[in-house]
């Protein structure tokens, strides 16, 4: 179903990425870590679909949506979505999304693979349920980490922020490779969400499934 809702309100969370702020229609519904696809009312743009996550509380009084702009896209969606101001409408289509919560695990994330993994996390955080779950959250630089103190305020030393492009960061610039995996995970029978660029998502499921991971509690968008 394609509803038309209004932006209430806009922000910038890091030097590229937008917070938007959505009306929500009576009786919406998602689960966290699902995401829909959304375009932007405007002609021209109306047909163009691109998947985004909700990152909001499910009974929250409005839709979010925490996106990273690609400014050099003259034709991409996101370039024309940072443009958009109180009041401007989007198309929103239902909710959809193999991301959910299964139980206490690590979160894997890279840049905005992190969205699933907001509205998850402020789900358990609201249930007081964050026990015993970790996060590695992989940017390139120190500037890049979206949301990095509500993720530290939630977690604490269990958020663990990984910087691969700055030598000077304040992070641990540690990679997430084999290596890093056998020295951070200590039961790898717990549950495994990944999201972040498809060859990162690759990349760690071959690792984990090689240190024993069972392919059931690895959960990832396909
Ligand atoms: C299920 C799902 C949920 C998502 N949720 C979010 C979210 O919550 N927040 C968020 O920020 N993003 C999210 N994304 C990603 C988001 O949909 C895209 O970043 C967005 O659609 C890009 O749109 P655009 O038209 O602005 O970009 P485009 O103009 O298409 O390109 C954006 C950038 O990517 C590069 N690019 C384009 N195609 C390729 C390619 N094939 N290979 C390599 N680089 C390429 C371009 O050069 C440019 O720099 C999600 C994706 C999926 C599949």
């Amino acid at each position: 179903m394609e509803t038309i809702v209004k932006i209430i309100s806009t922000r910038y969370v890091t030097h590229n990425v937008k917070q938007f702020r959505l009306e929500k229609p009576a009786g919406f519904t998602f689960t966290p870590g699902q995401a829909t696809e959304l375009s932007i009312n405007q002609d021209g743009w109306k047909d163009k679909k691109n998947p985004f996550t909700f990152t909001c509380l499910t009974d929250d009084p409005y839709l979010e949506f925490t996106i990273k702009i690609y400014p050099d896209s003259d034709e991409g969606v996101t370039n024309q979505l940072s443009k958009l101001a109180v009041g401007d409408e989007l198309i929103l289509r239902d909710a959809w999304g193999a991301i959910e919560y299964k139980g206490p695990g690590y979160f894997i994330a890279g840049g905005a693979g992190i969205t699933p993994f907001i509205a998850i996390l402020r789900h358990l955080n609201k249930e007081g349920k964050l026990a015993g779950n970790k996060l590695f959250f992989s940017n390139k630089t120190d500037e890049d980490i979206i949301l990095a103190d509500e993720l530290k305020s939630m977690l604490g030393p269990d958020a663990l922020f990984l910087i691969s492009a700055q030598k000077d960061s304040i992070h641990d610039t540690r990679r997430i490779n084999e290596v890093f995996l056998k020295a951070e995970v200590s039961d790898f029978t717990k549950h495994f969400y990944i999201c972040g660029p498809d060859p990162m998502v690759e990349a760690i499921n071959v690792i984990l499934t090689g240190l024993g991971a069972s392919a059931d509690s690895v959960v990832f968008e396909r």
